[in-house]
């Protein structure tokens, strides 16, 4: 029933994934040729859409990079990382002390690890429920701390996806006050992974309209909203992007695959 040939005979259908060959920054210079290319392509993603580049943040994603590797993209230039996973990000911030590193978090935490983020972590962008703000609040408050937060918000529908649903996101975002210090700056989501750019764009602008209503309602703080990997970064720009979480574009290729980090993604990759 297979037919080996018929790839070539296909030779316009998409492939299932739109990752490009990621290069592996290992020296200094690779570091800067990586994010030298980033930049070029955020700001020329700004100006199509009209943006002020200034206004968009990047940040780098170091899950699974080692230590060492992460000292040369310090001494590249890149003072803050994200982290997916709590134990990862706390190792490498105690092994990294020397160097003042901001650290985020941006993946599912689970409310008994809500102590460990509080130690140690700059911001926290996977804020989606109630009892986990409540249980941050008081770790941070014994730690005489406060934190940024983004609530995470599932846009794509993806059952199996982390994150508030849409209809959600109002009464979550009223009720965040009572933890004062959580400060709220906005909205995080991952888009659909697929290469259907409409699918994509959908997920960008329910989160803009989220954000706009949350601006009106006073209850988001500075209103902004992290979106866009390394496979979407341009688009979530063009979608109203103020952070982009690009991690395989700066690192080099994962070899783990996304699914570890969210169980919905293809397993082809
Ligand atoms: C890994 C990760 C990213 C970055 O993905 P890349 O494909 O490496 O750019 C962004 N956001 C979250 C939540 C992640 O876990």
């Amino acid at each position: 029933m297979t037919d080996p040939s018929a790839a070539s005979r296909c030779p316009q259908s998409p492939p299932t994934t739109s990752a490009p060959p990621y290069t592996t920054a290992v020296t200094v210079e690779d570091f800067h040729r990586n994010l030298a290319a980033i930049r070029a392509r955020i700001d020329a993603a700004a100006e199509r859409a009209g943006r002020d580049a200034a206004e968009i943040r990047l940040l780098p994603v170091s899950k699974t990079v080692p230590e060492e590797r992460l000292r040369t993209a310090f001494a590249a230039g890149i003072t803050q990382m994200g982290e997916n996973k709590v134990q990862e990000a706390q190792r490498k911030s105690e092994n990294l002390a020397d160097l003042g590193i901001s650290w985020s978090v941006i993946g599912h935490l689970q409310t008994n690890k809500a102590k460990n983020v509080a130690a140690f972590a700059d911001e926290f962008q996977a804020l989606d429920s109630l009892h986990l703000a409540e249980t941050l609040d008081r770790r941070l408050q014994a730690n005489g701390r406060g934190l940024d937060v983004y609530v995470q918000v599932n846009s794509s529908g993806e059952p199996s996806k982390f994150g508030l649903e849409p209809a959600d996101v109002a009464a979550f975002l009223a009720a965040l006050p009572s933890y004062s210090s959580l400060r709220v700056r906005g909205l995080m989501t991952l888009a659909a992974h697929t290469d259907d750019a409409a699918r994509v764009h959908d997920c960008f602008s329910v989160m803009r309209q989220l954000r706009d209503a949350a601006l009106q309602a006073g209850t988001v703080g500075d209103g902004l909203l992290s979106m866009g990997m390394s496979g979407d970064f341009e688009a979530a720009i063009e979608g109203g992007s103020t952070c982009v979480r690009v991690g395989q574009a700066i690192f080099g290729a994962r070899a783990t695959p996304d699914s570890h980090y969210w169980p919905e993604s293809p397993q082809t990759k």
